[in-house]
Formats: C-alpha cells, structure tokens, sequence
C-alpha cells in the first residue's frame, strides 16, 4: 500500500479520497477551506495538511480535484505549493478538469525537479466518484502512469492512458464534446413531448432502449420532467470545459458549430441564475421561451 496525499476535497475529491482509505493506503489531505478537512479527517481516519506543501510530505503520489486552470497552479506551484514539498520521483496525478496548456506547464515544470505529472479527469459525475467507479482518462509518462494506475483503480473503473502528457485532457475534451449537443437534444425531445401533450415518462419508457437512449436520459429524464436542478454537474463548470473545447479546437483546426452553440445557450442559463444547476438545465431554458 502506498503512501498518499489527496488536494481538494469537493464534490468529486472528498469521496475519492475517502476510497483511498478503504483500499489501505495511508492518505493525508488538504483542503483550502479546512473545516472540510477536518470533518474527512474524522470520518475517515485519516490525517489532514494546512497547507498543500505540508500534506505532500513523504508522500508517494499526490492526487489532485481542484477547479480551474488557476487553482491548479496555485495548488501546485503557488505559495507552500505541492511541488515545494514533493521528493523526487514520486507522482503527481492530476484529475481536475483543465487546459492541455497548463497542464504541458506543470509538466515541464515536475520534470525540472524529477516530479511526474500524470494528466487524469474523470467523468461519472458525483454518483461516479461516490461509488467508486469513474472513468479516468490519462496522459502522461507511460511508467508513471502504470505507478499511478493501482492507486487509481481505489475510485476507478475504466482507467486508459490515450497518450503523452495531455491526452488525458484531450479525450476529456471529447467527452464534453460528445455531451453538451446531446443534452440539448435530449431537452429538445423532452419540451417537444411536453407541448405535444405526451407523458414524458411513457416515452422515455419506450424509446430510452432504441437508438435515443443514452446515460443522459437514463440518469437525467426525471428530474428533468421534474424541473429539479438542484444536483449533479454544474453549469459553471460546464462551461469552464466547453471554453477549453473552444479554444483548442482553433489550435488544432476542429470545427465545433453545435458545441459553441450549446455553450451560448448555458451563458443563457446562467443569465437566468443556474450557474450552480445541472447542465440538464438546458430544459429549463426551452420552457422559458415558451
Ligand atoms: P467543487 O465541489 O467546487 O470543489 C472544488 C475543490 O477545489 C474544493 O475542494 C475547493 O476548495 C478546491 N479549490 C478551488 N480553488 C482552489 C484554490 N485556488 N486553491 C485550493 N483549493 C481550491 O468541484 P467538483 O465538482 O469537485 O469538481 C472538481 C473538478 O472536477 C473540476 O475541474 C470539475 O470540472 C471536475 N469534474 C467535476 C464533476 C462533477 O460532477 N462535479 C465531474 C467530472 C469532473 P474549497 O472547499 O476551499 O472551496
């Protein structure tokens, strides 16, 4: 069992870190807001850092769940950062969602000081990392990688490494991709049965076993016929990933119509003050035209 340190203890990282204790490694953790901390520490057993710097001491491998591209750095490279405290050869695994271009930054940056830096967002949603099966999609030295993978597999399970450092980013990247024009689909066929007087349940009943079905409208169709947001993944962060899908594909000459398109209408659903709301919200905005 290996000695490991878990940063960022949010909706995804508080119980992926807690499977780490379940699978026996000795986990340390930190949390900017350390209430939170402390109350993981004493449901789990385990010890908590004041700061990043301080919970990576000794540690084999460092995983990571924070925000944005700039939580990130700070998290890594700011002040009392985990790179100040990491030994050499150990690993740094990094599943927040973010840019390929920081993520080659902290690359290039661990190697400097023989880190590894292993790029590895996940997908599976709050359900996911509750119960221990997301997948996680990887990038990064091939050696490294399989060091890490074992430690993984605690909230993992599909595990692929796709490629050198950023892959991981990249494929995550195609996943929100392939979701954001589905759900807007999957809320046009929705709104579509409401105003055409059908019971939505009964449709989805029959159709959600044919070509129209997806893990949206399996895991989404209720609370969505419902009107109930107030869960899952949120806007805010949807349109966090759809801007780096944005801005990337210009860099590699990829032509996204529908995903820009989407992408407007959730600055729509924040207008209407469903930044916290799931991205299934996209219903929400159909109704309000009419
Ligand atoms: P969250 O609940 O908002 O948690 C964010 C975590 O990051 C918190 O622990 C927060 O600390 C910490 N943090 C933010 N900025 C920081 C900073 N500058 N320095 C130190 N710590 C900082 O978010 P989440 O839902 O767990 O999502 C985390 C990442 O996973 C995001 O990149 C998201 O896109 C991705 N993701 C989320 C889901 C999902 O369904 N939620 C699914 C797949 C991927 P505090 O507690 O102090 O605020």
């Amino acid at each position: 069992m290996a000695k490991v340190a878990f940063l960022g203890l949010g909706v995804m990282g508080y119980p992926m870190a807690g499977h780490l204790v379940k699978a026996g490694h000795e986990v340390t953790v930190f949390n900017r807001t350390t209430t939170k901390a402390e109350a993981w520490a004493k449901e789990h057993g385990g010890s908590f850092g004041a700061t990043p710097k301080e919970a990576v001491q000794g540690a084999d491998f460092v995983m990571c769940c924070v925000g944005n591209d700039d939580d990130l750095r700070q998290v890594c490279i700011g002040e009392n950062g985990a790179f100040d405290g990491m030994e050499a050869d150990t690993i740094f695994v990094d599943h927040t969602t973010v840019s390929a271009k920081v993520t080659a930054e902290l690359y290039n940056t661990g190697k400097a000081q023989s880190i590894a830096f292993v790029d590895a967002p996940v997908s599976g949603g709050q359900a996911g990392a509750e119960n221990g099966v997301l997948s996680i999609m990887c990038g990064g030295d091939e050696a490294s990688y399989e060091a890490a993978e074992s430690v993984m597999q605690a909230y993992g399970r599909s595990i692929k490494r796709l490629g050198e450092s950023g892959a991981g980013q990249l494929t995550k990247m195609v996943n929100q991709i392939c979701i954001a024009g589905l759900v807007q689909g999957l809320s046009e066929g929705l709104h579509f049965a409401e105003k055409a007087g059908l019971d939505g349940r009964a449709v989805v009943e029959v159709i959600a076993g044919g070509a129209a079905g997806s893990w949206q409208m399996q895991n989404r169709y209720e609370t969505m016929i419902d009107d109930e947001f107030e869960h899952g993944f949120a806007v805010d962060w949807m349109r966090k990933d759809l801007g780096i899908c944005l801005s990337t594909a210009d860099e590699v000459g990829a032509s996204l119509p529908v995903t820009a398109l989407v992408d407007q209408f959730y600055k729509e659903v924040q207008k209407q003050g469903g930044g916290r709301w799931d991205t299934s919200s996209l219903i929400k905005r159909l109704r309000a035209m009419g």
